[in-house]
């Protein structure tokens, strides 16, 4: 049994003081009692619960802002793309882990604890399968084993290179499954889960899959499900001109919503569309750092009355806080008003937005996760009120500080299943993990 005593703690009902937390031999949370005395539990300051990060790559990490530079053609997703696909031709199993140890280490110092990996890098550079299937997905798993941090693997189904059924273009080779193939994969892969790894289905978008396959997906139930849904414009008329209907439309008309799906990049939506996948459950799946980088759009933040969660995507950012703050800024920018995401009722941004992300986030990963609660994972962020931009603040106005501010090493320690894996701001593996890292990026750049 491990436990901590924290002066101040985010709880489910708010905000508490002097909270004991204690934690089982799996790191499950068996009791949360405020008003307690630390006795010789671990003394922290400011406590929130650990966030989850609903949607990344992790190789893209290995490209994350060398890929800025002016190109012949006008510069967008498509020609970022291209970029991707070339550092696609430099991975191998060993790289592949080395950078997502890295990328997963960043995440836990900056303050999540979970991450939902859509992981679509599944073959060698030329689309030859490794002699292992599930070879590069196990390597994800090996990087969260040295990391500590909890996954959600979303191995992805990648078939065609357009709206059902156009042939892939070279690049995307070591992307692609046939459904047989990959629900045996699936299968492999789901005797590795355990308490810290679980599994989810990832169509990877209407580009890539047909809607026979996406049925065959629906129809095994429990898993979430995450798709790429209108990140582009251009994919949204692609969409309507083969099938007369939006991508949100299309899934909305042939039953393929509701709380288990997740869609990441639900930017380009109509009124009709973002009721009706609000509505439903489903989760929206904002990386807003990666959709400004990408210059895609801005999420419908005022009009969207339902769950949503946060995702680094393309590694430009692997900071919770930074996430929610464009989130939020984008919307700023777009209405000329500030304080947007915030009723009466929650006067606060930061704290709005962190609401919403730890519970859709939470749903997004299928795991029990998401608060300081009795029965779920026992995931947690200390943030250092010793800092200078937060000092004096408590509750909602520390969260503030930590997401609009201008601090950095606001985050001083941090514990999954109740194992503390951040002590003053660095991981306890972070030597041996960037080691790794720098031998692998030497190897892809060379
Ligand atoms: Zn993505």
């Amino acid at each position: 049994m491990v436990s901590f005593w924290a002066r101040q703690a985010l709880l489910p009902a708010g905000w508490a003081a002097d909270v004991l937390i204690e934690a089982d031999a799996a790191g499950t949370i068996t009791a949360v009692r405020p008003g307690a005395a630390p006795g010789t539990a671990r003394r922290l300051g400011l406590v929130v619960p650990g966030m989850p990060n609903l949607h990344s790559h992790s190789f893209q990490r290995a490209m994350a802002g060398r890929a800025e530079r002016r190109s012949a053609t006008k510069d967008s997703f498509w020609t970022w793309r291209e970029a991707m696909y070339a550092v696609v031709a430099r991975m191998n199993p060993d790289r592949a882990e080395a950078v997502a140890a890295q990328m997963q280490m960043e995440c836990l110092e900056r303050g999540y604890t979970h991450l939902c990996e859509f992981h679509y890098l599944h073959h060698g550079p030329d689309g030859t399968p490794y002699a292992a299937r599930e070879e590069m997905g196990l390597r994800q798993i090996a990087a969260a084993a040295r990391t500590g941090m909890g996954l959600t693997l979303l191995p992805s189904l990648y078939r065609h290179g357009g709206i059902f059924g156009a042939d892939p273009v070279p690049g995307q080779r070591p992307f692609l499954h046939d459904l047989d193939v990959y629900m045996t994969m699936m299968a492999d892969l789901g005797r590795h889960t355990g308490p810290l790894v679980s599994l989810g289905f990832a169509p990877h978008s209407l580009r890539a899959v047909t809607p026979e396959m996406l049925a065959a997906i629906a129809a095994v139930p429990g898993l979430p499900i995450h798709i790429h849904l209108a990140e582009q414009q251009r994919e949204v008329a692609e969409c309507q001109a083969a099938t007369g209907q939006s991508p949100a439309a299309w899934m909305l008309a042939n039953g393929f919503s509701g709380p288990r799906w997740v869609f990441i990049h639900a930017t380009h939506l109509d009124d009709a569309e973002v009721a009706g996948l609000a509505s439903s459950g489903a989760v929206a799946g904002l990386c807003p750092q990666t959709e400004a980088s990408l210059g895609d759009g801005i999420f419908r933040l005022p009009e969207w009355r339902g769950r949503l969660g946060i995702g680094s995507d393309s590694q430009v950012c692997l900071d919770p806080a930074q996430e929610l703050r464009q989130l939020e800024t984008s919307q700023r920018l777009k209405l000329e008003a500030r304080a947007v995401a915030t009723s009466e009722a929650s006067p606060h941004p930061a704290r709005k937005l962190f609401d919403a992300a730890l519970a859709g986030g939470t749903q997004a990963s299928g795991a029990a996760i998401g608060g300081l609660a009795t029965g779920l994972r026992c995931d947690w962020v200390e943030l250092d009120t010793t800092n200078a931009d937060l000092l004096g603040l408590e509750g909602d106005a520390a969260l503030d500080a930590w997401v609009f501010g201008p601090g950095r090493g606001v985050v001083k320690s941090v514990a999954v299943a109740g194992r503390v894996l951040v002590e003053a701001g660095q991981h306890i593996q972070a030597r041996g993990i960037r080691e790794g890292y720098i031998k692998a990026m030497r190897e892809i750049w060379a």
